[in-house]
């Protein structure tokens, strides 16, 4: 039986001749691995990375699902313009690629997703986006623990925060392996994580260092 799901593609594998195999992001099952013949695509643009499409799909073999039919709906043109928003969207492709499982609906974050990638051609500063999506993924897994106190002992944290395991520690509590932040950074990262005004965050520079140590903090609390 077949049916549909709306999702944006993350990964296109090249199969045999003129096949491939699709990894896509959806809204109903998170992710799916997709097989597309030739013949079943319209175009050889609607299979590649950051199209997002509807897709009428059938159970294969296993964990496989067979494409049977492709219908766009934007592949966010305005994002391959510019080689800073090409790669922030590819950054946001793989954070999902590295923290979502196979089949676990995510739909929240699939919506915030899409949101982000209207969002990515405006902004003077698309990598502060990325980062944004980060911890806004640790927060939607429930991994972002980080405030303005020691986890430990409730102190404020006045100058330096030694992040473990997305939870904030004083230097007395500092737990290792830990990234270690200056207040300001902190502040940087909780507006990241909690600034719900994508414009707003779109218009906020994050220093290379700041980026850095926002996705040190994601891969430390996503592969706990
Ligand atoms: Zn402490």
């Amino acid at each position: 039986m077949s049916f549909i799901v709306e999702g944006l593609i993350i990964k296109t594998t090249p199969y045999r001749e003129s096949d491939h195999i699709l990894t896509i992001f959806t809204k109903e099952q998170g992710l799916i691995s997709l097989f597309c013949k030739k013949n079943n695509r319209p175009n050889v643009s609607f299979i590649s990375p950051l199209v997002q499409a509807e897709f009428v799909i059938r159970q294969g073999k296993g964990e496989l699902y067979l494409c049977e039919e492709i219908s766009l709906i934007d592949s966010f043109l305005k994002i391959r313009e510019k080689i800073e928003s090409f790669e922030a969207a590819f950054q946001i492709l793989r954070l999902i690629l590295d923290s979502q499982l196979p089949h676990k609906p995510a739909p929240q974050l699939y919506t915030l997703l899409i949101r982000y990638f209207q969002e990515i051609p405006q902004s003077s500063h698309p990598h502060t986006l990325s980062a944004s999506f980060a911890v806004k993924i640790l927060r939607h897994e429930g991994l972002f623990g980080l405030n303005a106190f020691c986890a430990t002992c409730q102190a404020p944290l006045e100058k330096i925060c030694c992040v473990n395991q997305g939870e904030s520690f004083c230097q007395e509590h500092e737990a290792k392996p830990s990234v270690i932040m200056q207040k300001e950074e902190l502040e940087s990262v909780l507006f990241l994580a909690f600034g719900r005004n994508l414009q707003a965050l779109s218009l906020y520079p994050t220093s290379p260092s700041l980026y850095q140590k926002t996705l040190e903090l994601f891969y430390q609390s996503i592969r706990h």
